[in-house]
């Protein structure tokens, strides 16, 4: 693909996820957040010059060293994994710009712990297990509202922004969108979050007519 093919197949993405947004309302904004973890420093150099400014990673070391090849461009990046304990001094000296994926109390705990040690403060969303699926990470929706607000009152450098869900593992359409309502309603449930990030390359469309207004984009946004 040229560097011209790449940017129409951009362009489509963006098309796709403007007329979602639309449906929703004028007002709903929704950015997008390019999950490199399938890509090479190259591709998303590519992506940057068509103007992609976000980018998400899953795994600590891939996140230093795709972040510290490219230093020297104006990114932003997201760490969207799961988070080990023993990783956590890792990635808080890539200091990323937010943590997606605050998914226990004990991991709330360490992490505020280290962030207090080194007197900073990090940008995190707390991630839902809206399908309660044993093979995802995150807290069960009716336990959320409690834990979220524990967290917010007990860690105070972690600053909590909002909620990240991965939709429901299904082909039926409306078991994902049943997920993504969940995560949506637990979202406005919490008087100051802002950020609502669930969807990806295979369902961004329902979940932003959901409410979402963050979807992490891996495959459809490297061709992959
Ligand atoms: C890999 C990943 C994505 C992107 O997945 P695609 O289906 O390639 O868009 C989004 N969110 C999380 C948490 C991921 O691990």
């Amino acid at each position: 693909m040229t560097q011209l093919e790449y940017k129409l197949h951009i362009d489509d993405v963006i098309r796709k996820v403007e007329k979602a947004r639309l449906r929703v309302s004028g007002h709903h904004i929704v950015k997008i957040v390019a999950v490199s973890k399938y890509s090479k420093t190259q591709e998303i150099e590519a992506l940057y010059k068509i103007g992609q400014r976000a980018f998400g990673e899953n795994r600590v070391q891939d996140l230093k060293a795709k972040s510290q090849e490219l230093e020297e461009s104006p990114l932003e990046w997201h760490f969207i994994g799961n988070l080990q304990k023993n990783k956590i001094n890792n990635l808080l000296e890539i200091n990323p710009t937010l943590f997606q994926a605050l998914d226990s109390y004990e991991l709330a705990l360490e992490l505020q712990k280290k962030l207090e040690t080194k007197n900073m403060t990090l940008d995190c969303l707390v991630q839902v297990n809206s399908a309660k699926e044993a093979s995802k990470h995150g807290f069960m929706p009716e336990e959320l509202l409690v834990m979220y607000a524990k967290i917010e009152t007990e860690c105070k450098n972690i600053k909590l922004r909002g909620l990240m869900s991965i939709g429901a593992h299904s082909k039926d359409k409306a078991v994902i969108k049943q997920s993504f309502d969940t995560t949506y309603k637990l979202y406005k449930a919490l008087p100051n979050a802002t950020i609502c990030s669930m969807g990806m390359s295979g369902d961004f469309e329902l979940a932003i007519e959901c409410g979402s207004n963050m979807i992490r984009l891996g495959s459809v946004m490297f061709n992959k």
